[in-house]
């Protein structure tokens, strides 16, 4: 419980509208800022509107910030924290089955420059994240199926059993069956944390994490996408490209798990517009990308692909 960690007083929660309206009652003797909810609002707009707040709250040094909502809230928090009066405390509480197994967990945070996702941004862990799953009651169907991007991304780079377990069972049953669902969670947030244990900067095996995310993020703002629906389909292409250039076997059963979760597996995009912003890929070297391919389900690896050969297979 927040109370048990926090005291109202030298507290800020920020949330959006959503989970605002949702929860409201049980936040309701905290000091809360709402934005506008949707991806679009992370952004430096919304970084200003909130420092505002903060400055009329009288927040200073000793305030902790919580992050009360899905990724873009945890997001926009940890950056906000990091960088108000050059940095100040923050912890998360997820209110999304994506959130709750990736976005509030390895210190990345920032925000999206128009088209290009996490631009800007810093690395600065949580004080605390807390699971309270009775948040999840209210999370829309479709955000179930968001959240299970993440989880099938786990499993295709780094748990071949998990995703045996995801085979056998589906959305709804994880939804109905407490038991099994905290142990889902439990599962991928032991997962990410060890790999951002090892290599929280990102120059090795954390690069795995980015599995369907070169694609994903280059059509996630273009078209308006929701974050799991983009590396859904970024999963789909990766794994094509896996069985083009690795002999990866098993790309239709990749596909064949995301439909299952009800995401996305193919697009149509226009070529260009695409590879305008993959090319400022986080993960671009000079003129190649270090790209996330599958050897085998369970095993992810890191391919150095020039620029001028993805164009040709986009
Ligand atoms: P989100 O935060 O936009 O939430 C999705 C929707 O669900 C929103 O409309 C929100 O208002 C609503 N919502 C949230 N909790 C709810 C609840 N309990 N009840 C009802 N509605 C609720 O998106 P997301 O899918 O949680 O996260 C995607 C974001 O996370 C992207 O910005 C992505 O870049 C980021 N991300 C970050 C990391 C990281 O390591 N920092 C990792 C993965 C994703």
């Amino acid at each position: 419980m927040l109370k048990d960690l926090l005291s109202p007083e030298k507290t800020v929660i920020i949330t959006d509208e959503n989970v605002f309206a949702n929860h409201k009652r049980k936040i309701k003797n905290w000091k809360t800022i709402v934005i506008s909810a949707g991806e679009e609002n992370k952004v430096q707009t919304s970084v200003d509107n909130v420092i505002n707040q903060l400055i009329e709250l009288g927040a200073d040094r000793t305030t902790t910030l919580v992050g009360l909502g899905g990724g873009m809230i945890t997001d926009l928090t940890g950056y906000i924290a990091s960088i108000y009066m050059r940095g100040i405390s923050f912890g998360f509480v997820p209110t999304t089955l994506l959130a709750l197994v990736d976005a509030s967990i390895g210190g990345k945070n920032g925000i999206d420059v128009g088209d290009y996702k996490n631009m800007i941004g810093t690395i600065r862990h949580p004080s605390f994240i807390i699971h309270d799953l009775q948040f999840l009651n209210s999370l829309p169907e479709i955000e179930w199926n968001n959240g299970f991007a993440e989880i099938i991304k786990h499993a295709c780079i780094k748990d071949m059993a998990l995703f045996k377990e995801l085979e056998s069972i589906g959305v709804k049953k994880y939804r109905n069956k407490k038991t099994e669902l905290c142990s889902l969670i439990q599962k991928n947030v032991l997962l990410k944390t060890k790999v951002v244990q090892r290599d929280e900067r990102e120059t090795g095996d954390r690069k795995l994490l980015n599995f369907g995310h070169t694609l994903g993020h280059a059509i996630e703002n273009q078209y308006g996408l929701p974050h799991g629906q983009a590396i859904a389909v970024g999963m789909s292409y990766a794994s094509e490209l896996s069985q083009k250039l690795l002999k990866f076997q098993h790309a239709t059963r990749v596909t064949d798990l995301l439909q299952k979760y009800g995401l996305p597996t193919t697009m149509e995009w226009d070529k260009d517009k695409v590879f305008h912003v993959l090319k400022m890929d986080k993960k671009k070297q000079n003129d190649s990308i270090h790209f996330i391919l599958l050897e085998k389900l369970g095993k992810a690896v890191i391919k150095e692909i020039s620029l001028d050969q993805l164009y040709a297979t986009l």
